[in-house]
This record gives C-alpha cells, sequence and structure tokens, in this order.
C-alpha cells in the first residue's frame, strides 16, 4: 500500500515538474547525458599537446553535426562560429583539449590506455586536469545555443584548444598561436569566458576571483662555469656545485626579502639541478631549472631582474660567470572586474543560487588562457568537482597526479553557464 502510494506520488511529482519546465532548461536536460558520455569517450583517449588529432576530428565532427562551421587552427586547434538570429555582440567560449604524460591509476571503467610520444620516449597519456570535461562541456554549450540560434543576439566562438599544458620541444602551440593565426579577430571577439573544471572543489559550485585569478609562469635556466678539478684537490678548481647551492639559498631571499607579499603570491622554485658524472671529479658546469609564478606583471619583472642579479653576482664572487635565460610560458590570468560583476548573476543561475558561487583566493597555477585575456576583457573561472568519496579538499588526489579523478555529475553546471553567459552578455552589451 505504502509502496503504491509512494508510486503515485513519484508520477504525480514528475508530471507538475515536467508541466514548469522552460524550452532552455529541457535542452540543458537533454544534452547532460551526451555531455557525460563524450567526457568519458574523450577521457578514454587522451592525446597530448599538438597532437589532439582523434580529438580535434571527434570535436569538429560533433560541430558540424550540429551545423555549425568549423576550421581547424593552431595546428590541431579549432574555431567554430555560430551566428545568431539577431545582431549583438560576439562572445567567445574557450576549452582546452590536451592530455598529459602521466599514468592513470584510479580505477576508473574508462580509464586511459593510451600510449604517446614525449621528449622522444614512449610515455603514457591521461586527462590528468580534467581539459576533458572541458572539451564536453563547450560541445554541450554548442548544441544547445545551436538549438536556439534564432534567439541568439550576436555570434558565439568556440574557442577548442590544443596544448594549453604546453606544446613539446621548441614547438609552437596553445592560445598564442591560435591568436596568432587569428581566432580572436574574425569575428572580433568583444568578451571571453573560460571554465576550469577542479577535483578539491566542492561539487557543483562555482569558484572565481576578480582581477588576477592565476599566476603567471615564467621557466628559468641557470648555467654556472665551473673549473674542473680532481675531487681530492679542490683547490684548483672553481666547483660549480658550490656555486649553485649558494645561488639557490640566495634565490629563496627574492620572496621572502624583497617582495611585498602582502599585495600578492610569489613563487621562485627550483625543480632541477644537474652537475657531474662521477665522486672523485669536481666538473666543469652546473645547470638548474626552475619556475616562477607572480601575479602582477611589475613584480614578474622584478623577480625576473632580482635572479639575474643574484646568479650573476655570486657567480661573479666565486670567479666566475652564470648565464640566466627566463622563457614566458603564460601571463597573469586575469578576469576583468567589470565583467565579473556583470557576469555573476549568470553563473548563479548555472549553479543553482548564490549560495553555489563563490569567491576563492589566488591559484600559483597557470593558464595559458592568460593570452586570450590579451585580446578581449576575460573571464576565467572554477567548476568544483571532487567526488563524495573524498570528504575534504585536501583528501582529494590533485591535479596532473595519477589518482586524479572528477565527479561527472554536475557537467550541466558549466554547459549552463556558457550558454547563460552568452544570452545575458548579449543583454547587458548592446551593439
Ligand atoms: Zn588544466
Ligand atoms: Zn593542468
Amino acid at each position: 500500500m505504502k509502496i503504491v502510494l509512494a508510486i503515485a506520488l513519484l508520477i504525480c511529482g514528475t508530471a507538475s515538474a515536467q508541466k514548469s519546465i522552460s524550452p532552455l532548461e529541457s535542452l540543458f536536460n537533454e544534452v547532460t547525458p551526451k555531455v557525460v558520455e563524450w567526457r568519458r569517450y574523450f577521457h578514454e583517449y587522451p592525446e597530448l599537446g599538438n597532437r589532439e588529432f582523434n580529438t580535434s576530428n571527434k570535436v569538429e565532427e560533433t560541430l558540424q553535426r550540429l551545423g555549425i562551421s568549423t576550421k581547424k587552427i593552431a595546428k590541431t586547434g579549432i574555431v567554430a562560429v555560430l551566428k545568431g538570429g539577431k545582431p549583438g555582440p560576439v562572445v567567445a567560449l574557450r576549452a582546452d583539449m590536451d592530455g598529459l604524460p602521466v599514468e592513470e591509476r584510479n580505477g576508473l571503467s574508462f580509464a586511459s590506455k593510451a600510449k604517446g610520444e614525449y621528449n622522444g620516449a614512449t610515455v603514457p597519456v591521461m586527462h590528468a586536469c580534467g581539459h576533458d570535461s572541458h572539451i564536453a562541456m563547450l560541445l554541450g554549450a554548442a548544441e544547445v545555443l545551436s538549438k536556439i540560434k534564432n534567439e541568439i543576439s550576436g555570434t558565439v566562438v568556440f574557442l577548442f584548444q590544443p596544448a594549453e599544458e604546453g606544446p613539446p620541444g621548441d614547438e609552437e602551440g596553445g592560445a598564442a598561436l591560435m591568436i596568432k593565426e587569428g581566432a580572436m579577430d574574425n569575428p572580433k571577439v568583444d568578451a571571453v569566458f573560460g571554465i576550469h573544471i577542479n577535483s578539491k572543489y566542492d561539487l557543483g559550485k562555482i569558484y572565481y576571483k576578480p582581477g588576477a585569478t592565476m599566476a603567471s609562469s615564467d621557466w628559468f635556466t641557470i648555467k654556472v662555469k665551473g673549473k674542473q678539478s680532481h675531487g681530492a684537490y679542490p683547490w684548483n678548481s672553481i666547483d660549480p656545485i658550490v656555486v649553485s647551492a649558494e645561488i639557490v639559498q640566495a634565490l629563496q631571499t627574492i620572496v621572502s626579502r624583497n617582495i611585498d607579499i602582502t599585495q600578492a603570491p610569489v613563487v621562485v622554485s627550483v625543480g632541477r639541478i644537474q652537475s657531474g658524472v662521477r665522486a672523485n671529479i669536481i666538473p666543469e658546469e652546473a645547470m638548474m631549472e626552475g619556475t616562477i609564478r607572480t601575479l602582477d606583471g611589475q613584480v614578474q619583472k622584478t623577480v625576473h631582474e632580482k635572479i639575474k642579479l643574484i646568479a650573476q653576482k655570486i657567480a661573479e664572487a666565486n670567479g666566475t660567470t652564470a648565464e640566466v635565460m627566463i622563457d614566458t610560458k603564460t601571463l597573469v590570468t586575469y578576469s576583468d572586474p567589470v565583467l565579473v560583476a556583470q557576469s555573476l548573476s549568470s553563473l548563479q543561475k548555472a549553479a543553482g543560487g548564490s549560495d553555489n558561487v563563490q569567491l576563492t583566493n589566488w591559484v600559483t597555477g597557470a593558464e595559458d588562457f592568460s593570452y586570450f585575456g590579451t585580446k578581449a576583457p576575460s573571464f576565467f573561472f572554477f567548476l568544483g568537482a571532487r567526488d563524495p568519496k573524498y570528504p575534504s579538499f585536501s583528501t582529494a588526489p590533485d591535479h596532473h597526479t595519477p589518482g586524479f579523478m572528477i565527479n561527472d555529475t554536475r557537467l550541466d553546471v558549466g554547459v549552463k553557464a556558457f550558454v547563460h553567459l552568452v544570452l545575458d552578455y548579449a543583454k547587458t552589451t548592446k551593439k
């Protein structure tokens, strides 16, 4: 009896819910299972940066089936343009598509078994940063927007970007190459939005920060010239290992003694040191590599100058020289405060209320989405996807690790965010 009553209630409840559903909501409901399916497909078959051949073809086929015109760009990238039925601004939405040389060990039924080539070696490949979900959410938004295109004021540009994690070797790639090849110019983009999934943030919630959001990333190399000698007669040498040790120590004072860290965080890390071949030989040279993260362009410049000064002067004090090379990988990812303010209500609609859209701290990770921000006002935000089996932020596996995993049951929030941002931007920005 109780069971019959429960079923009757369930049927009535479903019927009344269906009556109140808007056409947009039913489009979201229709696309959500496809988004999960796409995400799992891309997860199982990841490809490394600038090698996203299958991914790119699959994305292009899907967009063309929706009647959206596509163009290959920046090697394996795609720019797709959907013209709305009414005049209005041009909004770009971006998803990155590359996987990483990481071996997947998380027990998922659709875990990757893919291999790729990296630095001349065969390596396992995994979507260990969640870019699979970015592709799927943007395809979901493309499907919904294509079905309501007559209602759209303006144009939507879909940017499917290769090699966000950095192109291999000396190759060009990523957002910078897409921009160089005109991705933001034809049509000229008025605002650009991007989402990053996060394995640690609360499932289904959106996190954002106006202004500097993610750090710039520079890589540096320091080569210390030494003078080789027998390890038993060090007075005949200039020991590049000892000089390097002094440099590593002194580099720590850039952050701790030179930069006003109350303004924004700064990181200077040495990640690699290489020198010597044998215990009883003082080598001729030492080399170290590291990364710099800053959240302000001026601070970035100061850190560069300090690294050069410290390395060169310590080398000089030891009677030798040090060569410093700094390579800028990404800029500061900046979310335009005006665009953020006008976009918050769209995100709240997507996430189901203001409690589900939260301010977050600076992130010292970096994003090459930052390059798109040099061409138009930009807003980059995060979607939480921590699997409920991990009770807290700190217990969930990190991005770029073998255990990395996201829960894909709330990817609809990302799809809705993209769609609402497009529709609402046109309302607030008349053209
Ligand atoms: Zn990423
Ligand atoms: Zn990453």
